[in-house]
């Protein structure tokens, strides 16, 4: 009995322990505080910045140091509520949203919260992610899935919720013409959600073929293999020599975001998603001045879980299909090496934790 006690205290946890290793430990289960719930993880997501962590062990000033739990896109089962939780009770299906912001600086305040310089983000060192089988986090920070929408689709708000960003930043509208640089993980949801706010002609520019045919089939009007194809003549000729209402480059290589000025229609915007490898890039201001361009940047998302959750829940928006591999628990190892060695098929990994 008292054996069996101690169990439920203990919890199962995935640790990097040095770039390319994966250790799993006993660890203390999390008890929720007042304002938390408990809630046992049922998926978890594996985004460029977990391998990239896993890689290279560190993202620009965020270093690894010693072992790390990875992970942030989770949703899974309310097991416990803290005393003072009134909007979600046990049993209750939720998404976490990964950043708890301070609430108080001049960005919490306006509603921008995702610019809060002392965000405690999952997988962030020094904050650990969610690869273990509970996590306690703030209640309104945890949002409620509605029955059409599974655990693994609420895994997959947090990436759609940069898409979501992506196309309100560039306040992408009905009729529309997109123009979206990468077809990975980030390009497609920016795909969706170019779609669902009407966007007419989105094309697609990836190198990758096999990219690209997801890409159709998740609903781009055009896709261009930039490898096989002449890109400025072909969205010349897809775009009536006039150049994208949006461009939105998710690529994070030199030569797209160099590229984006001109793909732009005059007076057009441009978004920048991607993290180049490099801080200083040559670009051209001169076009961007003549044709009066706008650019916008992003950086994660804000107030967008329930927008997504919505427009999954209505059927706007069919995120389930952006995760192509399933991995258990036990495979996280397995899980990470294969994102990296098949970049070409795995549009997004997903571990299902229990
Ligand atoms: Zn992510
Ligand atoms: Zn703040």
């Amino acid at each position: 009995m008292e054996q069996m006690e101690q169990m439920e205290k203990r919890m199962k946890a995935a640790y990097m322990d040095g770039t390319f290793q994966i250790i799993y430990r006993d660890i203390e289960k999390p008890e929720p505080e007042e304002n938390e719930v408990l809630v046992r993880i049922e998926y978890v997501g594996i985004c460029g910045s977990d391998v990239h962590f896993y890689e290279n062990g560190r993202i620009g000033d965020f270093v690894v140091d010693g072992p790390f739990i990875l992970g942030h896109e989770a949703a899974g089962i309310v097991v416990e509520t803290g005393s003072k939780v009134t909007d979600l009770k046990k049993g209750d299906r939720v998404a976490l949203e990964p950043g708890i912001t301070c609430g108080k600086c001049e960005f919490c305040k306006t509603g921008r919260y995702n610019l809060c310089p002392d965000v405690k983000f999952f997988a962030t060192p020094p904050y650990h992610g969610v690869l273990t089988e509970y996590v306690a986090h703030p209640s309104d920070m945890c949002f409620k899935l509605p029955e059409k929408v599974s655990t693994k689709e609420g895994a997959l708000v947090e990436p759609l919720a940069v898409g979501l960003h992506a196309a309100a930043q560039g306040e992408v509208e009905l009729g529309d013409s997109v123009v979206i640089l990468g077809g990975g993980c980030i390009g497609l949801v920016t795909l969706l959600a170019c779609k669902a706010r009407g966007a007419a002609n989105v094309i697609v520019v990836d190198m990758l073929q096999k990219r690209l045919e997801y890409a159709k089939k998740l609903g781009a009007n055009h896709t261009v293999n930039a490898k096989e194809m002449n890109v400025e003549k072909e969205l010349e000729r897809l775009l009536d020599g006039k150049g994208a209402d949006v461009v939105i480059e998710t690529a994070g290589a030199v030569k797209t975001i160099q590229q984006t000025p001109e793909m732009a229609k005059r007076g057009g915007t441009i978004v920048l998603v991607g993290m180049a490898p490099q801080d200083v890039i040559a670009y051209d201001f001169a076009k961007i001045m003549a044709k009066e361009l706008n650019i916008k940047s992003v950086y994660r998302y804000r107030n967008l879980y329930p927008v997504a959750i919505a427009a999954i829940a209505d059927g706007k928006i069919d995120v389930g299909q952006i995760a192509t591999h399933e991995f258990d628990f036990n495979n996280v190892k397995l899980a990470f090496d294969t994102v990296i060695d098949n970049a070409q098929d795995v549009v997004k990994g997903v571990i299902k934790v229990s």
